[in-house]
């Protein structure tokens, strides 16, 4: 096992890494920006680095002085959380190359699962279902319009490199079309660093339904069945919950044996997640990987009872996966909101600032992953969401009445958050009879958004 591990982040996520290390006996580098310094997760780890300003460009997303941190603090392994570098292939071989070893999976499959084309493609080519679109990437407008027309309209444009809902548009017609393809080619550019699109049908009233996966290094995937994913606000996930509700157990079976199959075809090891958009008829597609640990992976951990950060580094420092498929449970149901620093009345943008007060629920199956308290200050220049909340009860309709109260217990002052948006969503009949699609929270909360 590690002696010691780097994180390589910041926020919530490293400090459950934090938490996890600190369980298992493992040292500790914390990095930190300027922005984050005497952020009070940071005196939990062994040691602590500085590195560089507050802008990501200019701090986390720099290999050398992570790397360099993780050379004069000692370390193994580098955990690269969520965001930042956790999904660079480059970085991960990057590490290895220095001989630390990068908490995630192995760096030729984040690069090929990393190109959406060459995902899909692999999907394909081991039968797993993948929404009808375009061969490869889409240069010309004249190849756009032909695959649009072979496929029906409405169509989907995204990017090739994509993540985090930027670079897509939909078009409707051929004349949405055009000036949809240079939106995206340029999104996607600017965002990316690679104007590279494709096309996909565009699913109508899709749920957006994922599985998690782990992998050791022997050749062992199994997934830790799925989370419903259907509620968000622009391409970004609010609430999610396992089981997905109303899947019927053969699709769900089968939702969660292709996923298994993709990562195995692409030789993956460690924690990952495959999403699939579900349509009305329960007809599956598969739309991306995500190689990394994800924002909504307390769910899972709360209906199988495993902790998926321990998993994770067992699994990176050589050890075979502690248990079979067969011996994966899944118990009640768990919900998670995330709860952003975000102003409802202004379009839901970031709202930094001071928190000045702030009171935490409780009680059995009420989790609250966070890293904020009473006087810190939300900056900026990072995501906009400071914790997590997670609920977990026997029935879902429990789950829900949990996550209500608990959500008019918490209590945030000082800073706008999405909890009253989450208070709504929760009491919606749509939500409460599992019957929403991803377009639900838009159209019924911000009709003008
Ligand atoms: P990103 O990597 O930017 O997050 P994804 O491919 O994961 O992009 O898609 C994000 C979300 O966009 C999905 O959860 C779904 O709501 C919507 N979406 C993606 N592809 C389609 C499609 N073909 N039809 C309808 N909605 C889609």
């Amino acid at each position: 096992m590690f002696k010691r591990i780097l994180i390589a982040n910041r926020g919530e996520i490293a400090l459950r890494v934090l938490r996890a290390c600190r369980e298992m006996g493992i040292e500790t580098v914390a990095v930190f920006s300027e922005a984050d310094r005497g952020s009070a997760y940071l005196e939990l780890a062994n040691e602590a680095y500085c590195i560089g300003p507050a802008k990501a460009s200019e701090s986390y997303l720099r290999y050398d002085r992570v790397i360099s941190a993780a050379e004069i603090g000692n370390a193994q392994a580098i955990h690269p959380g969520y965001g930042f570098l956790s999904e660079n292939a480059h970085f991960a071989e990057v590490c290895r190359s220095c001989q630390i070893e990068f908490i995630g999976p192995p760096h030729e499959a984040m690069a090929l699962l990393g190109d959406k084309n060459a995902a899909r493609a692999l999907a394909k080519k081991v039968g797993v279902p993948v929404v009808p679109g375009s061969e490869g990437t889409v240069e010309t407008e004249a190849e756009a319009l032909r695959v649009a027309r072979e496929i029906g309209y409405p169509v989907l444009i995204k990017a090739a490199a994509g993540g985090g809902g930027k670079g897509m548009r939909i078009a409707v017609n051929e004349h949405s079309l055009k000036s949809a393809l240079q939106q995206a080619q340029q999104e996607a550019e600017a965002a990316f660093g690679n104007g590279a699109v494709y096309l996909e049908k565009y699913i109508e009233h899709p749920r957006h339904v994922e599985v998690q996966a782990i992998g050791d290094h022997y050749g062992n995937v199994v997934h830790l069945w799925e989370r419903d994913c259907t509620i968000q606000r622009r391409h970004q996930k609010l609430i999610e919950e396992s089981p997905a509700p109303n899947l019927p157990r053969e699709v769900r079976q089968a939702i969660c044996e292709s996923a298994v199959k993709l990562l195995k075809a692409a030789n993956y090891y460690n924690a990952g997640t495959v999403e699939f958009l579900v349509d009305r008829q329960f007809n599956f597609y598969f739309i991306e990987v995500n190689a990394r640990i994800q924002v909504e992976h307390p769910v899972t951990e709360m209906v199988t009872g495993l902790d998926l950060i321990k998993l994770q580094i067992k699994v990176a420092a050589g050890e075979p996966l502690p248990f079979k498929q067969e011996d994966v449970e899944h118990r009640g149901v768990a919900i998670e909101c995330r709860i952003n620093a975000e102003d409802p009345e202004r379009g839901f943008r970031p709202s930094p600032g001071r928190i000045e007060r702030i009171f935490v629920p409780g009680g059995p199956g009420v989790r609250f992953d966070s890293h904020v308290y009473p006087g810190y200050v939300v900056s900026p220049h990072y995501d906009s969401m400071i914790g997590k909340l997670i609920v977990h009860r026997p029935t879902r309709a429990e789950a829900i009445a949990a996550m209500k109260s608990a959500l008019e217990e918490l209590r945030i002052e000082g800073i706008k958050t999405t909890v009253e948006l989450s208070k709504a969503i929760l009491s919606h009949p749509t939500f409460v009879d599992a019957r929403a699609d991803t377009t639900f929270v838009e159209r019924t909360f911000l009709p003008s958004q």
